[in-house]
């Protein structure tokens, strides 16, 4: 009797515990390094989430103390090509070497070879796959991206808070450009909102392997 309350009380407590998340989130930093990358590191520090920095290889290599602080901080670092021309626009040769290019200017700097290349305005083109493969790298699924539009010339800090918060759901690629001084301004506000609705913050890695489980698949 004693014992089956106390189980009870147990079964009471742990339940919040091991309930599932109402999302997992993948915060995407696109377009690094950039004179708000030590800012978004404080925030994402202060809130104790990881995120992906999706970097250019010429801003790495003209701000290496930069991309060495992202990896010291344990984030994820991303191939976002050395130049991020539309890769549409690209013979083969051009393309391979942008997507090149940035790989090599990450390890080069960093001493981290990226996993992964995320492609600059989200162009996928046939020619790619086997060229991010001889790199050592895949390409990154780029689906599930809520429309938080912070790249428009207009959008302004409400909207850029607002879209985040209501457009990402279970499974979402939340991404981000550091570039934009509104958005940095609006990430711990819109990290924290997201955290009382339920999420929890994972890397783009976690999130494939997320989507490929049962749960992440019948969303
Ligand atoms: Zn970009």
């Amino acid at each position: 009797m004693k014992t089956g309350l106390l189980m009870s009380l147990a079964a009471m407590f742990a339940a919040p515990l091991f309930s599932e998340p109402a999302m997992h989130v993948a915060i995407m930093i696109d377009d690094g390094p950039s004179d708000n990358t030590l800012k978004v590191l404080d925030i994402l520090k202060a809130e104790g989430v990881k995120a992906d920095f999706d970097l250019i290889g010429d801003n790495v290599y003209s701000r290496p103390e930069l991309a060495k602080a992202i990896v010291k901080d344990g984030h994820p670092i991303l191939d976002h090509s050395l130049s991020h021309k539309h890769p549409s626009k690209l013979d083969a040769a051009a393309l391979e070497n942008d997507i090149a290019g940035g790989s090599d200017a990450i390890e080069e700097v960093t001493g981290v070879a990226p996993r992964f290349y995320w492609p600059p305005f989200l162009e996928v083109d046939n020619r790619m796959g086997a060229m991010i493969e001889k790199h050592g790298m895949k390409l990154c699924q780029t689906s599930n991206i809520p429309q938080v539009n912070d790249f428009a010339a207009n959008v302004t800090a409400q909207q850029i808070y607002d879209n985040a918060v209501n457009n990402t759901k279970d499974g979402s690629l939340l991404l981000f450009h550091e570039w934009r001084n509104e958005t940095v301004q609006e990430l711990p506000a819109i990290i924290r909102e997201l955290k009382r609705r339920g999420a929890v913050f994972i890397t783009y890695e976690e999130m494939e392997k997320y989507r490929a489980s049962a749960k992440g698949e019948a969303k």
